[in-house]
């Protein structure tokens, strides 16, 4: 492929759609570049419930947070998906639209370049294309949950969505970046390179290539219109820091000289902490399996349908003037897939607008060496106060 138009950097939800729109709407031609991965046995990919195996996996970047202060000094896991689709190919497949007051937020902060009206209808052909599907089967537990919040007030529980089709998770690589019909390539005017971006080549102000490192070494690719950065929440301040851009003081200590002095870069780091409350079931109940008997693998191979369709957070919903979301498993949250004798429920409380702000900063100016990520939970009283209140 010669120079190509753009240079789309890392191939997650936000970047499959934007290659896809670059490369089929308007006809540019496309380089999207993303980290290389050992793909997970086929299965996992397959099956909704086994998400939680790519967890960890080659699939996954598995950073770790910081000692978090408000957890009794402990790290989390911090998952983030690699490979084609990114965090969409582990993650667990929920489709769960922004309600009214998220829409509001959107407007306000891109100070209304983005209506609310605007962002439905993106919302719309998004799905046109994804086709979210209902679920196919809903766990005992499930439907006791939806049964027992259904006169509760100051709620929305609900069956969710899912991005799967016939009971399987959806490939967002097939979907986003169609291949050539006849010869089962990408399409002609995109093309993937596998590689970490360590740095954006400058000229002048212009974001016009990169610096990748691939198993052949270390090389530029030049774009002729632009660089665009879509490489998640870790990844894109990442990037942005090795290629000087950020704080003066951040940058200094690992030998970077700062091109754009922007001390945003790595800041406002909110994540939705969850935790969850773990109900053991009646003895009647048969527990959930990831290896259930054959009768049950027939079922889904055949209609797609029954407990292997499960994406495990079958339903949940909001509550609480929608400062927290319940997800519900048929599960025990912190042991499964071990095997157990007994039926599980898991309710997960999940603050959806956290006020407590971490940061991300860089280990080494190394693009191997993971960097540091301070997430700082519960660090404000009000997000403690939320959870007690989601547990209650
Ligand atoms: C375990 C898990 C479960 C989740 N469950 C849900 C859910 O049920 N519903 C929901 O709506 N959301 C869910 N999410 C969140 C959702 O998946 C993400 O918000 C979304 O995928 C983020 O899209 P993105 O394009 O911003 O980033 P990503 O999809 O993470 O894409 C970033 C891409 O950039 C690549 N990249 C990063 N750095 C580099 C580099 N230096 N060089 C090359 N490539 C690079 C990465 O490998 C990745 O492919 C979940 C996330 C996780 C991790």
């Amino acid at each position: 492929m010669n120079q190509p138009d753009y240079i789309v950097v890392g191939a997650g939800s936000a970047g499959c759609i934007l290659a896809r729109r670059l490369a089929q709407e308007f006809g540019a031609v496309v380089i999207i570049v993303e980290a290389p991965c050992k793909a997970a046995p086929q299965i996992d990919h397959l099956r909704p419930a086994r998400w939680l195996r790519l967890l960890k996996s080659s699939e996954d970047w598995d950073f770790t947070t910081s000692a978090n202060p408000s957890l009794a000094n402990r790290s989390l896991h911090w998952p983030r998906g690699r490979g084609i689709g990114g965090s969409s190919r582990i993650n667990s497949m929920i489709w769960f639209p922004p309600t009214a007051s998220d829409l509001e937020q959107l407007s306000t902060s891109t100070q209304n370049r983005w209506s609310a009206q605007r962002i439905r209808n993106a919302i719309h052909s998004l799905e046109q294309i994804l086709q979210p599907e209902k679920p196919r089967w809903l766990s005992h537990t499930g439907k006791s949950f939806l049964k027992a919040t259904e006169t509760l007030s100051d709620c929305s529980p609900m069956t969710y969505r899912r991005l799967n089709h016939k009971g399987c998770r959806r490939s967002l690589e097939e979907v986003m970046l169609p291949r050539d019909e006849r010869s089962a390539t990408w399409r002609s005017n995109i093309q993937v390179v596998r590689g970490i971006v360590d740095q954006v080549c400058w000229n002048n102000q212009h974001a016009e290539g990169i610096q990748i490192l691939t198993a052949k070494g270390t090389n530029q690719v030049m774009s002729k219109y632009g660089v665009i950065l879509a490489a998640g929440s870790i990844g894109t301040p990442s990037i942005l820091m090795r290629s000087g851009v950020g704080s003066p003081d951040d940058l200094d200590q690992h030998g970077i000289s700062t091109r754009f002095n922007n001390s945003w870069v790595g800041r406002n780091l909110r994540d939705h902490l969850l935790m969850p409350v773990i109900y053991q079931c009646e003895k009647s109940l048969k527990p959930f399996s990831y290896d259930p008997d054959p009768r049950v693998v027939a079922q889904w191979q055949v209609m797609g349908t029954g407990p292997l369709s499960s994406n495990l957070a079958e339903c949940g919903g909001l509550f609480l003037n929608d400062t927290i979301q319940l997800h519900v498993t048929p599960t025990h949250y912190l042991t499964f897939p071990k095997s157990t004798n007994s039926a599980w429920m898991s309710i997960g409380v999940n603050l959806t607008q956290p006020r407590s702000q971490g940061s991300l900063q860089l280990s080494s100016a190394n693009p191997m060496d993971p960097p540091k990520i301070d997430a700082d939970y519960l660090h404000c009283e009000e997000d403690l106060e939320q959870m007690i209140r989601g547990f209650e």
